[in-house]
């Protein structure tokens, strides 16, 4: 398996990323982030809304790793959609992160009919201004972050540029196969976050058989088998052990028939939280 995918406009991304929603800023995201890169790591997921970025930032240049050999991304807020906003937002992060250009920035929600009328041209103007961004230079690729189709079609309709990413909820349990379908088709990568279903899979009896079988925890069955989705998992620890062991997923192949068994799985202990529905 390659370490990385290609994203539609050519560009690398690492094919694990690490997550850091939820871990606390200042020197706990600064110490996370040296040790993911110094156990393999090359590839970090914040957000401004993690309020962490100035640590993660931190991280980076402890982290002995030169920036180009890093993948970085951050996403613009909810509060913060619209063209000239969303500049400003991109222009925080990077100020925060104390960095000169982003890998991948995201929309993080969509706007969506529950809060809004014109829900669609505001997601329009928001890509826009990412679009700006992004022939500027200042980000290597441009996506999304829990779009569903329906929100995707109208944005595409009107893109000049495609997005690269859809980040959306992927574990066992909870693989929105449409909504990946729908990706697969339109050449844009799904990012999988909470790939562990934020620790609520792990005592799946099934899945702790199935790890046992490749002598491997059910976190590093999960990312294993996102991967071999084809789906960019994004796994999250603050502690030590758990961010390497997260990490230790390339030295064994998950069968068919085991995949196919994890896929069929029933829903499993989803976040709840959808893009038709969030009241943020
Ligand atoms: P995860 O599924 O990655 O689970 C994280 C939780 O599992 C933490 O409590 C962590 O604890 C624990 N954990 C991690 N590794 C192990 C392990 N090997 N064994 C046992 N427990 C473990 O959930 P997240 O919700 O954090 O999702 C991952 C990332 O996805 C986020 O950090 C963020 O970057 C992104 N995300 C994006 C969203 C979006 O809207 N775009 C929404 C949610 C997440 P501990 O840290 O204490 O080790």
């Amino acid at each position: 398996m390659e370490p990385y995918f290609t994203l539609n406009n050519n560009v690398k991304i690492p094919s694990v990323g690490f997550g850091t929603w939820q871990t606390p800023d200042g020197d706990a995201a600064l110490n996370a982030i040296k040790t993911a890169v110094q156990n393999g790591y090359r590839h970090i997921d914040t957000a401004a809304i993690y309020a962490n970025e100035k640590g993660v930032g931190m991280g980076i240049k402890a982290c002995g790793i030169e920036r180009k050999e890093l993948f970085v991304t951050s996403k613009v807020w909810n509060t913060e959609r619209g063209y000239e906003s969303t500049l400003k937002a991109f222009e925080k992060s990077l100020k925060d992160l104390q960095l000169d250009y982003l890998d991948l920035y995201l929309i993080h929600w969509p706007a969506a009919a529950h809060q809004f009328d014109n829900w669609q041209q505001i997601n329009s103007d928001t890509w826009r201004a990412m679009e700006k961004l992004y022939t500027e230079g200042k980000i290597r690729a441009i996506g999304v972050s829990n779009f569903l189709e329906h929100h995707l079609e109208p944005l595409l309709a009107k893109a000049k540029v495609s997005p690269a990413v859809n980040q959306i909820e992927y574990h066992p349990g909870c693989m929105q196969q449409n909504c990946v379908q729908f990706c697969a088709d339109h050449n844009i990568l799904v990012q999988g976050w909470s790939p562990l279903g934020r620790g609520k899979v792990l005592d799946h009896k099934m899945l702790q058989e199935i790890a046992q079988k490749y002598h491997k925890t059910v976190a590093q069955l999960c990312i294993r088998w996102a991967l071999q989705n084809d789906v960019l998992p994004l796994p999250k620890s603050s502690t030590p052990h758990r961010i390497r062991e997260n990490f230790d997923i390339f030295d064994f192949e998950i069968s068919a028939s085991d995949i196919a068994s994890i896929n069929q799985l029933e829903d499993l202990g989803r976040s709840g939280l959808h893009p038709d529905t969030i009241e943020f």
